[in-house]
C-alpha cells in the first residue's frame, strides 16, 4: 500500500523493558500525557458523559479518513462495505465497547498517538491549567480527546488493524503511567479498524447500559457522518 507518510510517528520514544521477542512491551506514558491523565484520573468532574463524545468523534474520523484513504486505494475497503460505529454495553461485565471500520492504527500508531507524542490539544489544556483555571470547567470545554474514557473506566483495551495491514495489535491501560503493547490474535480483531473496550469504574457502572449510551449519543453525537449502531450483549 502506498504510505503518504501522514500518519508515522515522528519520534519514537519507547522504553521498552522486555526482550523484542516477548508478547508484550511496556511503554511509558510521554511527561505531558501523564499529567492529563492524572487529572482525569482523579477527576471530580460531575459531566462525565463527554468521554463517550469524544470516543466515538475518533471513530467517525477513522471512518472519513479511510474513506478519504481509499478514494485512491479502494481496494482497501471491501465490496459493499458501509462504515459503521458500534457501541455494546454489557452491564454484566461492567464494559463498553466501541468499535469502528475506520483506518485503524498500526503498532507505532498505537504508541505515538495513544501515549508518546501529546496532542495540541493537550498542551493547550494543561497550559490554561498552570494559569489557575479548574480542571472541571476544562474538561467540558476542550475536546481532551481518547484520555478522557479514563474518567470512567479502570482499564481501557484498544485493539486496532490498520487497513491494509495483515497485523492488529492491542493497547493496555489503567491511565497510571504505562501502557502495554502487545501482538492481537486476528480472529477477534476486525478486518480493519478499531475496538476501545472500557472496564468501567463500579460508579460507572451506568455507561455499560444500552440506554445511557443512547442518551449520551443523542446529546453529544447528533451530527456525526457515519451511522452508529447500538447492541447489548448476549441480546
Ligand atoms: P484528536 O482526536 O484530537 O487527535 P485524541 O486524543 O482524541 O486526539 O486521539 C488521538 C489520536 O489517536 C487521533 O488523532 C488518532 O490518530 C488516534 N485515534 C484515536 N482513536 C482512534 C480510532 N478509533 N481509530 C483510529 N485512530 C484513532
Ligand atoms: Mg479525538
Amino acid at each position: 500500500m502506498i504510505d503518504d507518510g501522514t500518519m508515522t510517528p515522528e519520534n519514537s520514544t519507547e522504553t521498552t523493558e522486555r526482550p523484542a521477542d516477548a508478547p508484550a512491551e511496556s511503554h511509558a506514558f510521554q511527561a505531558e500525557v501523564s499529567r492529563l491523565l492524572h487529572l482525569m484520573v482523579h477527576s471530580v468532574y460531575s459531566n462525565k458523559d463527554i468521554f463517550l463524545r469524544e470516543l466515538v468523534s475518533n471513530a467517525a474520523d477513522a471512518c472519513e479518513k479511510l474513506r478519504w484513504r481509499a478514494i485512491a486505494e479502494p481496494a482497501l475497503i471491501g465490496d459493499g462495505e458501509r462504515f459503521e460505529i458500534v457501541i455494546e454495553a454489557d452491564p454484566a461485565a461492567r464494559r463498553l465497547t466501541i468499535a469502528d471500520n475506520g483506518i485503524g492504527m498500526d503498532r507505532d500508531e498505537l504508541v505515538a498517538n495513544l501515549g508518546t507524542i501529546a496532542r495540541s490539544g493537550t498542551k493547550a489544556f494543561l497550559d490554561e491549567l498552570s494559569d489557575g483555571a479548574q480542571p472541571s470547567n476544562l474538561i467540558g470545554q476542550f475536546g481532551v480527546g481518547f484520555y478522557s474514557a479514563f474518567m470512567v473506566a479502570a482499564r481501557v483495551r484498544v485493539t486496532s488493524r490498520k487497513a491494509g495491514s495483515a497485523e492488529a495489535w492491542t493497547w493496555t491501560s489503567d491511565g497510571r503511567g504505562r501502557f502495554e503493547i502487545e501482538p492481537a490474535a486476528l480472529p477477534g480483531a476486525p478486518a480493519h479498524g478499531t475496538r476501545v473496550v472500557l472496564e468501567l469504574l463500579e460508579d460507572a457502572a451506568t455507561y455499560a447500559e444500552e440506554a445511557t449510551i443512547e442518551r449520551i449519543v443523542r446529546e453529544y453525537s447528533a451530527h456525526i457522518p457515519v451511522p452508529i449502531a447500538f447492541a447489548t450483549a448476549g441480546e
